[in-house]
């Protein structure tokens, strides 16, 4: 199993969970709820275990 990591919007508060190369990647996270971009360290919640 790939390990996934948890994130919150900071926009609307979605949370959802995304594979765990975009933790370390230097892509921009998109919510999935209201389609913001933002950085990953600009979360306003993360949760790195690592099963869903
Ligand atoms: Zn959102």
């Amino acid at each position: 199993m790939e390990r996934i990591f948890w994130v919150e919007c900071p926009n609307c508060s979605t949370r959802w969970y995304a594979d765990w190369q975009m933790r370390t990647a230097k892509h921009d996270m998109v919510c999935p709820h209201c389609s913001k971009e933002f950085p990953v360290d600009e979360a306003a919640w993360i949760d790195e275990r690592d099963r869903p």
